[in-house]
């Protein structure tokens, strides 16, 4: 059968078609070829022009110059729009609801790992639909894990995800849950990720993997979001940090770390951590031992910007105590960018949100000094490589899963473009066509 598909027009019978190709499309092979007017592969530096991408099934087979139309396969017509591997978000909490729509405490207080997981399913739906075919959870629960597990049997639309479980620190640390609480209370999941000796760093990190993590998150300083903690104090030990490291690495799973002061992402970044999440009192010494070990910094600027928002406008939504310390620290993020662009450190996208706009990331990094070229490695070829999956995901090359979003003109010359995406395909299944969504689980 062959099809054209317009991005122009008859968006009915496209979308009819659409529901006949998704509902074929586990009973037999698909063979597909996008038109892609502006190809930006993941990869070159250079765009290329009026390229065709081949896919069978699920993956990328070819990619060739001119627009081919093989006999039997299916023509998507993008020959108007620029094309790019789909995004990849290394730093999202999937079912957190925007810190400017609810009260942190009352949510969390209210709600269990179920109703979690669907407000999961929910956000997971709108990333795919913004143009992220993966994403990396740092900080979930078993609620992560089902989600996860969900998106990939296909019964619900999202981002392939990797995930943690919940992050490894001390009690009293940015990851417990009871502090600024009747010292009384608790519950059973809030000590999942707390570790007070190298013991138990050890353990938690094996607990983890039992339970389906992908990758461990660690949170060996204070932060700015709770209460009672000091995003200025290394709290694990350098030791806990290195058992924990040490035991995620021989699991297969990759360590990604909080942290803010430059001493203790140093100690880290010894330890042989992975990525660095947030940074932001790290100093050019700091991104530069980064880069010499080849650790990821992942800056989460737009957590910052709608935290500070939030603080300013409306305090009573977050956790007791802590509008302050978001006023004190959230716009050094920002300010302290260039320096880690202008010492070369490796830099991966990570919006640090669930519910809202992951693209805002793109929009943050470019206004802090990053092109918009290097703002697409960021979210596609940098984030594959930090998750390990490139080989499968981050850029448009033969081999890789047919993940692939396009948008209208140059987001390189028109950077606004990268939040309007009007085309997303993941796994070879378009979920977005025309700018709306196609009919999914
Ligand atoms: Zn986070």
């Amino acid at each position: 059968m062959k099809r054209q598909f317009r991005t122009s027009q008859n968006f009915r019978a496209a979308l009819l078609g659409f529901c006949a190709m998704c509902l074929g499309a586990a009973a037999q092979a698909r063979d597909i070829v996008i038109h892609a007017g502006n190809l930006l592969d993941g990869q070159s530096q250079a765009p290329r022009h009026q390229v065709s991408i081949l896919v069978h099934d699920d993956r990328i087979t070819a990619v060739r110059d001119g627009f081919l139309s093989p006999a039997g396969s299916e023509i998507i017509d993008l020959s108007g729009e620029t094309v790019m591997p789909g995004f990849i978000d290394c730093h999202i909490h999937i079912s957190a609801t925007l810190p400017s729509r609810s009260n942190a405490l009352e949510y969390w207080l209210t709600h269990n790992d179920i109703d979690r997981a669907f407000d999961g399913a929910r956000f997971a739906r709108a990333m795919l639909q913004q143009g992220f075919t993966s994403a990396r959870d740092v900080g979930g629960g078993d609620d992560t894990v089902s989600l996860k597990n969900a998106i990939a049997e296909g019964k619900v639309a999202g981002p392939r995800l990797w995930v943690s479980l919940e992050p490894l620190g001390p009690t009293a640390g940015h990851g417990d849950m009871r502090s600024g609480l009747d010292a009384r209370l608790d519950h059973p999941d809030w000590s999942n990720g707390i570790a007070d000796t190298v013991d138990m760093a050890r353990l938690k990190v094996r607990e983890h993997k039992r339970r389906g993590a992908d990758l461990i998150k660690i949170m060996p300083s204070g932060g700015i979001a709770s209460t009672g903690d000091d995003p200025n104090q290394q709290l694990m030990t350098d030791a806990e940090m290195q058992t924990a490291i040490e035991t995620a690495h021989a699991l297969g799973m990759k360590v990604a770390a909080h942290i803010y002061p430059a001493g203790a992402i140093e100690a880290a970044v010894r330890a042989g951590v992975d990525s660095v999440e947030h940074g932001s009192f790290g100093t050019a010494q700091t991104f530069a031992l980064m880069k010499a070990h080849g650790t990821y910094l992942v800056p989460t600027l737009t957590v910052f910007d709608i935290f500070y928002a939030t603080a300013r406008d409306h305090p009573e939504l977050l956790q007791p105590g802590t509008a302050a310390k978001e006023l004190a620290n959230d716009l050094l993020p920002a300010r302290n960018f260039p320096v880690a662009l202008r010492s070369g450190v490796k830099i991966a996208f990570g919006s640090d949100i669930g519910e809202g706009d992951h693209s805002a990331e793109f929009r943050l990094m470019i206004s802090a000094g990053m092109t918009p070229l290097e703002a697409l490695f960021a979210a596609t070829r940098n984030a594959a490589d930090l998750i390990g999956a490139a080989s499968d995901v981050g850029s448009i090359q033969p081999g890789r899963y047919a993940d692939i979003v396009a948008t209208k003109g140059d987001p390189l010359s028109s950077p606004a473009q990268f939040g309007k995406i009007d085309f997303v395909m993941k796994g070879g299944e378009i979920y977005r066509a025309n700018g709306l969504p196609t009919p999914q689980p």
